[in-house]
């Protein structure tokens, strides 16, 4: 049987979907600086969640890899992918102008934020062997929001977004539970852009805060921590600078007031998402 032969005798019914205005959404961006765009596969796996965020919450206005936008446009959330490239005039150019152009702006992963695997560049390839410092967005821009890890996690972008939605655009109530979301990313953003299993040894292990959960271990993605004697250990050879470890320990920077109203904010992104 060829294509051609074969008989289609169903209907295919067009639903037509209500068309929300603009005006009620968010406007989110995805800047794809030197990065592998994973960040972006991982807002992607949030599957029907992201038709959802989508189809109430927010227009996606830019993002070379799925919208046929040229030009950095006006944005109320700027999600940044990749380090920036110092030898590289565009990527500091369009970082700059998406800065310029955003209220909110956020390192998306953990090269955006520390630089992670491109820490290790040393230029010398063709065909730009030029191009040897990659540095994380905030040493060329104000950075607003961390949101950590390679990869992120899903579930943490999604709670990004319809909270910068109920920030923007919610009742106060809405807002003090958006701010209370967000003011620890927030807050990991000023903590600054160095990141290193080292980290555990100065900031929790160092300060008496280890309590031996092992989260560390079962958060890095190249498993370059091992827990011993009920202690992490890392092998600084295999570390890739991503900064999960420390963003994820519970003794580290975590707020105990959005520990605390976790089940509010949980409550209010599975209403939303409903
Ligand atoms: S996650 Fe933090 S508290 Fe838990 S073992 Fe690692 S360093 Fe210690
Ligand atoms: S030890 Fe692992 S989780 Fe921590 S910064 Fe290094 S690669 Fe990332």
């Amino acid at each position: 049987m060829k294509p051609s032969d074969v008989k289609v005798n169903e209907k295919v019914e067009v639903v037509q979907k209500e068309e929300k205005p603009v005006a009620e959404k968010i406007s989110i961006g995805e800047l794809h600086l030197s990065g592998c765009t994973g960040c972006l596969v991982t807002l992607a796996d949030n599957y029907e969640g992201l038709f959802k965020l989508l189809d109430d919450y927010a227009d996606l206005v830019y993002a070379l890899t799925l919208v046929d936008v040229r030009h950095v446009p006006e944005m109320d959330v700027c999600l940044v992918e990749g380090s920036c490239c110092l030898n590289d005039k565009l990527s500091v150019e369009e970082l700059k102008e998406a800065r310029a152009k955003s209220k909110v702006l956020v390192a998306y992963g953990a090269c955006a934020a520390y630089g992670n695997i491109t820490r290790f560049c040393r230029g010398g390839q063709w065909n730009q062997p030029g191009h040897e410092a990659f540095v994380p967005i905030s040493e060329v821009v104000d950075v607003d929001l961390y949101i950590p890890s390679c990869p992120p996690c899903p579930q943490q972008v999604r709670n990004v977004a319809v909270m910068a939605y109920l920030l923007l655009k919610g009742n106060d109530e809405q807002k003090s539970l958006a701010t209370a979301y967000l003011t620890p990313l927030m807050q990991l953003a000023q903590r600054g852009n160095e990141a290193c299993g080292c980290d555990l040894m100065y900031d929790v292990i160092n300060q008496s805060l280890c309590m031996g959960c092992g989260t560390c271990a079962g958060t890095c993605p190249v498993r370059a921590i091992t827990m011993e004697y009920g202690k992490p250990n890392v092998n600084r050879d295999q570390c890739i600078k991503c900064g999960a470890c420390y963003a994820q320990c519970p003794r580290s920077w975590f707020n105990f007031d959005v520990m605390n109203n976790y089940e509010g904010i949980m409550g209010a992104i599975k209403g939303a998402m409903q």
